[in-house]
């Protein structure tokens, strides 16, 4: 039902605009905040916070149904609903009052993870930013780079060192940071090759006080909350990628049924059916290993291999889906008349954010040599 609900909206609100919106760089706002209404901004998240309660499977169908339409709203849901669930899971009663409805109703177009910055996006552990202990909070200085709705977030979690001298990764704490605090200041949106209506900001911290019911979590274990709800978001990644995939083969495919060359359908030759059936085998496995992943996290197993495959198949095999369908359009694969060539540029991000294909290969293999 809810993916049949998000494929709905897709088609009548998403697709229509989503050539638009990546031509001018314009963030969906509208659209956003419908979406919320429609309970896919804390799908996750308890009723009692304002969620829908949907669950982890329902989530990732529906961002596949939404990036099907366009990849930046469906990034933009799914970090939304990460922000929603880390500031649930680990922000104080008060915060989790405050911000988690906000995000749920659409309140706020969207939340940001800023974890990124400009030395730093593989190695993590090794951010600078830090946050000094002032009277009843912390002042953070830094900066993060490449933060997806940085500048539309109305609610923010970083990542900053409070213990300079702790072993990599143990003196690093998890903040909740409102927009228009003073000092937390909205830097370049990048202009990017792909997922171009959703922004992607620099934020610099200069002397930027928050108060220490601001902390998520535990003091010095902020680290650990950044590895968890990557897992979790890697998962969101993956269903999106499966999405954009399914959009550019399905494209391609309907055209070669139509266009002819040597007096028949395209779809006829040997050569273009092996495209449609490796990208659809490679999509439908990548998407069996996501809700595999989406199932345990919603079972309460663990899931970080799983997820990382899952991130690293999908991102993989609908970047080689989208390359295909550009092919499979000739000459005008490669012109802005047809969206196959958006289906490439935006899929390209995935093998990026959240996590490299390098990183999750590191994941996985790492997570598997230690169970031999
Ligand atoms: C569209 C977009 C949205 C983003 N949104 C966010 C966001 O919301 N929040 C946020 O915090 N960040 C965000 N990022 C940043 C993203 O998470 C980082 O770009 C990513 O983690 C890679 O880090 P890096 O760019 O510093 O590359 P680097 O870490 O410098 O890596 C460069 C290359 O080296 C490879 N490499 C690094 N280490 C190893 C290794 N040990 N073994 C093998 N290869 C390695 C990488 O895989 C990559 O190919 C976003 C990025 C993009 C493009």
């Amino acid at each position: 039902m809810i993916r049949d609900m998000a494929r709905d909206f897709t088609e009548k609100h998403i697709k229509p605009v989503a050539a638009k919106l990546d031509e001018e760089k314009q963030f969906p706002y509208e659209n956003l905040k419908k979406m919320a209404q429609l309970g896919l901004m804390g799908m996750n998240i308890p009723s009692q916070y304002g969620g829908s309660e949907a669950g982890v499977v329902a989530q990732s169908l529906a961002i596949t149904e939404i990036a099907k339409g366009c990849a930046s709203h469906a990034v933009t849901t799914s970090v939304t609903n990460m922000v929603a669930e880390v500031i649930s899971i680990f922000g104080k009663e008060e915060i989790r009052k405050k911000h988690v409805p906000r995000i749920c109703s659409g309140e706020y177009p969207a939340g940001a993870f800023a974890l990124t910055e400009p030395h730093t996006g593989s190695d993590a552990a090794n951010i600078r930013m830090t946050a000094t202990r002032d009277q009843d909070g912390y002042v953070l200085n830094g900066t993060k780079t490449l933060i997806t709705s940085g500048e539309a977030a109305g609610v923010t979690v970083t990542w900053a060192v409070t213990d300079k001298n702790a072993k990599k990764g143990k003196g690093i704490t998890c903040f909740v940071i409102e927009k228009g605090t003073p000092g937390l200041i909205v830097g370049k949106a990048e202009d990017k090759m792909g997922h171009r209506a959703s922004f992607t900001n620099e934020l610099i911290f200069d002397n930027c006080f928050v108060p220490a019911s601001s902390v998520m979590g535990a003091v010095e274990e902020g680290f650990k909350i950044a590895m968890v709800e990557l897992d979790g978001g890697r998962i969101g990644i993956g269903s999106l990628a499966v999405g954009v995939g399914l959009a550019a083969i399905e494209f391609a495919t309907k055209y070669v049924m139509e266009r002819e060359a040597f007096g028949q359908p395209l779809s006829n030759f040997q050569a273009i059916q092996w495209m449609i059936a490796d990208s659809y085998t490679a999509l439908e496995a990548a998407q069996l290993l996501v809700l595999r992943a989406a199932h345990l996290k919603e079972t309460n197993q663990p899931f970080t291999k799983e997820a990382s495959m899952a991130k690293l198949y999908a991102g993989e095999s609908a970047r080689d889906a989208a390359v295909r369908a550009v092919q499979m359009l000739g000459g005008y694969g490669y012109t802005k008349d047809y969206p196959v060539e958006r289906y490439l540029r935006d899929i390209i991000g995935t093998t990026l954010y959240e996590g490299t294909s390098e990183v999750q290969r590191i994941v996985v293999a790492r997570e598997i040599m230690k169970r031999l």
